[in-house]
């Protein structure tokens, strides 16, 4: 598989960026051009190497999670206020986009953002701080298991037990999709005790995976299927019966922003090959680039990847200035990010013609593939549009000034 380097995108996106950077960041614009370019010399030395043999093994690289976590890059994302450096978040996630890191960049999303967010937030007794003092230095890897095979978008019929045995608790059942759940030390299972749902941290002693999903795409996200069998102490009850879902809903939240910005990354990559190759290709004897219903096709996706691009930088913005995170706004990004990736990902590999759908040659035919997963993960469309839709607030004032009873 040919890998392309950061390297290759060209001016204008990097521009793109920097105007949103500053946009969002104002006067700390600096060290965080910084930051993305400590991500970016990282990425493109440690990680993009592994993905090769990653995306054909179908296999997660724990030495992703250990070599990022090693230059304390984790421990920078969650310094500060309550939802730690958000910025940094969504830089940290754009590269790992705009790397093409599919998989592996997910996988290091839902370890950093859904996991170590719980850690953080829930995680008071010394056992909990102990495992996200190993999450945010990379020394362990930690996943968040929620669906089963009857339970997916509606996480409030979740069947796995958290019973009372002597002294400690026993958490039994199985996890449907666990990302990446083979790799994982730990697993935040979402479980049922008396009181309604829990989490329980889990280590790998009490996890089996029982079956890897051969995924259409994000191969190198090692999907798997895990039976949790394991006796825990009260430390490793994260949260108590009956928190658990709202819990859940704040770790998806942060795994929501991620993996939107992650797809704005690979939006990028995509966009840039596509325009450098319709310049490049030349057929009834002028480069693609002069067949206006090319140009105008990649031209419309890009104003939207824009728009989307400001969209996130504004949110966050508004959060690093002291702002609360909306549930419902996270999810309109997510959802509206997601279904642009998959268009995005669509149209710039048929632009490529038969070579946009041959492996090994580019990139194109694996972002189009892993784009789907995109409207999946983190709660699919459906989910996301009901959290915009919850967020709806009627006028009757205003109604009935304008509309005839
Ligand atoms: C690659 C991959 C990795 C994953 N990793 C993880 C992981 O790490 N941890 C984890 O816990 N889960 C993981 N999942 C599971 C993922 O979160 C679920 O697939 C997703 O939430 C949807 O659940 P489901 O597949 O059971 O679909 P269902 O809930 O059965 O839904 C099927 C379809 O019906 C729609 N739908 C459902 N209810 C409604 C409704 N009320 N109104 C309208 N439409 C509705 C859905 O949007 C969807 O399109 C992963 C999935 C994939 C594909």
């Amino acid at each position: 598989m040919t890998l392309l380097s950061n390297n290759h995108l060209d001016r204008r996106t990097e521009e793109q960026t920097d105007l949103g950077i500053q946009l969002a960041f104002g006067t700390t614009s600096r060290p965080v051009t910084d930051f993305r370019k400590r991500v970016r010399t990282l990425l493109e030395d440690r990680i993009s190497p592994l993905l090769p043999s990653c995306e054909r093994e179908r296999r997660f690289p724990r030495e992703a999670v250990a070599a990022l976590g090693a230059t304390g890059l984790f421990h920078e994302r969650w310094s500060g206020g309550p939802h730690g450096d958000l910025g940094r978040s969504v830089i940290l996630s754009e590269e790992l986009g705009r790397a093409g890191l599919g998989g592996i960049g997910i996988g290091v999303g839902l370890h950093l953002e859904a996991a170590t967010s719980l850690l953080r937030g829930f995680g008071s007794t010394p056992y909990a701080e102990e495992v996200l003092g190993l999450a945010l230095a990379g020394e362990s890897v930690c996943c968040v298991a929620t669906s089963e095979q009857y339970v997916g978008s509606d996480l409030s019929a979740v069947e796995t037990a958290l019973t009372r045995e002597g002294d400690h608790w026993r958490v039994r059942g199985d996890k449907w999709f666990v990302s990446p759940g083979a790799a994982a030390d730990f697993a935040l299972v979402l479980c049922r005790g008396s009181g309604g749902p829990a989490i329980v941290l889990v280590p790998r002693t009490g996890l089996t995976p029982t079956r890897r999903w051969r995924t259409t795409g994000m191969r190198s996200l090692e999907t798997v299927r895990l039976h949790v069998d394991a006796r825990v102490t009260d430390d490793a009850v994260l949260v108590r019966p009956g928190a658990g879902l709202a819990a859940v809903g704040q770790g998806l939240m942060y795994e929501r922003l991620a993996l939107a910005a992650q797809i704005l990354g690979a939006m990028d990559l995509a966009s840039v090959l596509a325009v450098t190759h319709l310049k490049r290709r030349k057929q009834f004897g002028s480069p693609l680039y002069r067949h206006q219903a090319l140009r105008l096709r990649l031209a419309d996706l890009n104003a939207q990847i824009l728009l989307a691009r400001r969209g996130m930088y504004a949110t966050v913005a508004e959060v690093s200035a002291g702002g609360r995170v909306s549930m419902s706004e996270a999810a309109a990004l997510k959802v509206t990010i997601a279904r642009l990736g998959e268009r995005v990902a669509s149209e710039c590999a048929h632009v490529f013609g038969g070579r946009g759908y041959v492996e090994d040659q580019n990139p194109l035919e694996r972002l189009w593939r892993d784009s789907k997963a995109g409207r999946l993960g983190g709660g699919s469309d459906e989910m996301m549009w009901e959290l915009v839709a919850a967020g709806f607030r009627p006028d009757h004032k205003l109604y009935d000034s304008w509309v005839k009873s």
